[in-house]
């Protein structure tokens, strides 16, 4: 076991939260990725999360919260926002709202903005550390800015190293990839960024209809051209891919006998290609492989957040 990676018990949650209250960060599982935590509410421990992630000023932070009724605290939520949260909260949601006056939270972790992102995670550890701990926490994803999300603890010490003084080892992440970020300030509800959970999924539930980014301004920086990229070259939409090529793929009969075949769902299951994905990207960095090639992915469903991020991966 690596130096500051500790099993989630109870005695390191306790720490985890000793930490928090101390203007420290701590590196905890979630439902979507591995999170980088601080108290929201300090501004040197939100310093602290851009310093070790090297993370641009102007990219603001999701505010964790452990209710619905916390979240109304910090903002405010309308009745989208209330119909959207009641139907997938505590889950991998992100809901950009306008932010309340002398809410608490630090400027610095909402870049001085007038919105903020709030969420309610589903997991277990991180529900367990907000609760104990009793107050929102400012927490982006626990890797250095631009590259892949961690979906597991060593991922996230293979970034950091010491830099981080307690990383809670809560196995691998239920859905391995980010949140879905809706913003709900107007009638014109836009998805911000794909994520874990999709828009027939938000559509069948609310029957809310929400319009896809309309690319026209850069409103979170989840929609630069270029993030989540690991260090390799990636290629998509690949069908044949070239013999120095490490092809990643899914279902039965897609691997045209490449050599060097990863194939992440041989059912076709995209949650669970979505689920292994940044793991698998993870890993052929740290083989040292250069190139990498990803079959077509249908564009539908979980598909549209895989694209978006394969897509930025591949820039
Ligand atoms: P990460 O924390 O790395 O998963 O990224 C979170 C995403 O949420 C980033 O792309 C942020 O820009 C976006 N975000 C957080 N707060 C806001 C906000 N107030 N306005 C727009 N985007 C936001
Ligand atoms: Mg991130």
């Amino acid at each position: 076991m690596k130096k500051t990676i500790y099993k989630a018990s109870n005695v390191n949650i306790n720490k985890a939260v000793d930490i928090l209250n101390e203007s420290g960060v701590i590196a905890f599982p979630t439902e979507t990725v591995y999170g980088l935590g601080g108290d929201a509410s300090c501004e040197s421990s939100i310093k602290k999360i851009y310093i070790i992630k090297n993370r641009p000023l102007h990219n603001p932070l999701i505010i964790h919260v452990a209710s619905l009724e916390e979240a109304k605290m910090i903002g405010k939520l309308n009745n989208t926002a209330m119909k959207m949260a009641k139907a997938f909260w505590p889950g991998p949601l992100t809901l950009l709202v306008e932010k309340k006056r002398n809410n608490g939270i630090t400027p610095a972790a909402t870049s001085n903005l007038d919105s903020i992102a709030i969420r309610v995670p589903s997991n277990p550890i991180i529900l367990k550390i907000l609760n104990t701990f009793g107050k929102p926490i400012a927490a982006p994803s626990a890797n250095l800015s631009g590259t892949v999300s961690a979906t597991n603890a060593s991922h996230v010490f293979d970034d950091f190293g010491d830099d981080i003084e307690m990383i809670l080892d809560g196995d691998k992440c239920a859905h391995g990839i980010e949140s879905t970020i809706v913003d709900v300030r107007s009638e014109n509800i836009q998805i911000l960024r794909e994520g874990a959970i999709t828009k027939d999924q938000i559509f069948k539930i609310t029957k809310l209809q929400l319009d896809a980014y309309d690319g026209h301004k850069i409103l979170s920086p989840g929609q630069l051209k270029k993030h989540y990229s690991p260090k390799a070259r990636v290629r998509i939409n690949v069908k044949r891919p070239n013999a120095d090529e490490y092809f990643i793929t899914f279902g039965e009969k897609n691997n045209n006998n490449h050599i060097n075949t990863i194939n992440l769902s041989s059912t076709g299951d995209m949650h669970k290609f979505a689920h292994r994905l940044y793991a698998c990207l993870r890993d052929l960095d740290s083989m040292n492989i250069k190139k990498i090639a990803i079959s077509p992915i249908p564009h539908q469903g979980i598909g549209r957040a895989i694209n978006d991020r394969i897509k930025r991966a591949s820039k």
